[in-house]
């Protein structure tokens, strides 16, 4: 996979601003996305973590409030009637073995009664209870959920597939992404910040003149500064940065594929983007879940990303976020720690991210002509109008509008934020 060495993530000049850029293209999904369920009368909910409520309940729905106006403004200019709603809500609460569920629409699925209760097969249940009581190994640290299949096939494979945690990938590395792999063919090339540009600035390790931490890395931008003393620092880090991946890593167990370097970008896959390739593959009677583990994570919705990605494969989750996807990515090879790939794995890997790439593509291009002058920030407008000319002018490649999401949660913050600033 070749990379776009420039400032901006669709520019590049010395006045690039690719955290404005960032928010422009995450902002844009966003609305394509709440509007392609506005228009068809589907209402869509933005959740926060009901243990947030008192701080952030007013926040959320001031940003909420800005995508509806935004979305509804658009298609009444467009004589479409707005037949859904978009709301903010509070997420289903917490408890152990809490679960996300993807749910499968186009089989009569229906979300659980209670996502801290889902109705399992029996040997689903088993491992479910597993890995709910820690008996696995499996990643426990911030933001730590697994992947989990339910099957209730008769024939052929019948067994549950988990736990699937959130794990790191190179996006580069050649186990994972063969420079000569057919579905990798004709990708619009990732974004990797120029050397020596403004977004590299932060990543300068503490007491370096010349070691950076590699791009995507979570926590990456925060090594400048000196270890945190409240935190363990099992890899005698020198750094915050470098303390965040040794509590990620050492500490809490995420498998980390490859070591990334300065020509690598570092990208993660959540748990339920596993198991929706896994239940794809082993046929329509499984169903993709994310359970809550460990004891840092309490927040039972889906991030931005991922929803893009469950939506675009008619498995919505049965709540949304828009707090952070951090270097989020879909897998591009079969990934089986410990076991093995389904046949038609590495098939259904290409087929479900085609099916995100043009979701993507329709929902960004629908995004950024509802973000007209009138509802974007006044500072937002020439990073629409950059993005909106790379689009055009990258019109014949269908894959531009995914990467540039891929290319936009590298520069890490939370989506709220973004829409907030980015919307008037
Ligand atoms: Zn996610």
């Amino acid at each position: 996979m070749s990379f776009r060495r420039t400032n901006g993530i669709v520019t590049d000049s010395d006045c690039s601003d690719p955290r404005k850029e960032a928010d422009v293209i995450m902002t844009a999904a966003a609305l394509g996305f709440a509007a392609s369920h506005v228009v068809n009368g589907t209402p869509l909910r933005f959740d926060i973590d009901p243990r947030d409520r008192a701080k952030d309940l007013t926040g959320l729905q001031a940003v909420v409030g800005k995508i509806e106006r935004a979305v509804v403004d658009y298609l009444k200019r467009h004589n479409l009637e707005p037949a859904g709603k978009v709301n903010a809500g509070l997420a289903p609460d917490y408890s152990k073995g809490a679960v996300i569920m993807g749910v499968y629409a186009l089989a009569n699925q229906s979300a659980p009664v209670s996502v801290s209760d889902p109705v399992l097969s029996a040997k689903g249940q088993a491992l479910y209870d597993k890995i709910k009581n820690q008996e696995l190994t499996q990643y426990t640290g911030r933001g730590a959920y697994t992947g989990f299949v339910d099957n209730r096939n008769t024939e052929g494979n019948t067994d549950p597939v988990g736990p699937r945690p959130t794990a790191r990938f190179l996006t580069t590395d050649p186990d994972i992404v063969p420079a000569d792999d057919p579905t990798m063919g004709g990708l619009h090339p990732r974004w990797l910040p120029r050397t020596g540009s403004a977004s590299w600035i932060s990543r300068l390790r503490r007491g370096t003149t010349d070691s950076y931490v590699p791009w995507g890395i979570i926590g990456g931008d925060v090594a400048g500064k000196g270890p945190d003393s409240t935190m363990p620092n099992v890899t005698r880090a020198t750094n915050l940065a470098d303390q965040i991946t040794g509590e990620m890593g050492a500490t809490d167990k995420m498998a980390f594929n490859g070591e990334p370097g300065a020509c690598d970008i570092a990208a993660y896959t959540h748990g339920m983007i596993q198991a929706i390739y896994k239940g794809y593959s082993l046929g329509p009677s499984c169903t993709p879940y994310e359970i809550a583990v460990g004891a840092v994570t309490t927040k039972m919705a889906s991030c931005l990303p991922c929803t893009l990605f469950m939506v675009a494969q008619g498995y919505p989750p049965t709540s949304i976020h828009l707090g952070r996807g951090e270097s989020w990515a879909p897998l591009y090879q079969p990934y089986n720690p410990g076991s093995e790939a389904e046949s038609n794995e590495l098939a259904v890997i290409r087929d479900l991210n085609n099916s995100w790439r043009a979701k993507c593509a329709e929902w960004l291009a629908l995004g950024v002509q509802i973000l007209d002058d009138a509802h974007i920030a006044d500072d937002h407008r020439a990073a629409r109008d950059a993005l909106r000319s790379y689009l055009s002018s990258n019109g014949s490649d269908k894959t531009v509008a995914a990467t540039l999401v891929l290319d936009a949660v590298t520069v890490h913050e939370s989506e709220s934020v973004r829409i907030g600033r980015t919307l008037n």
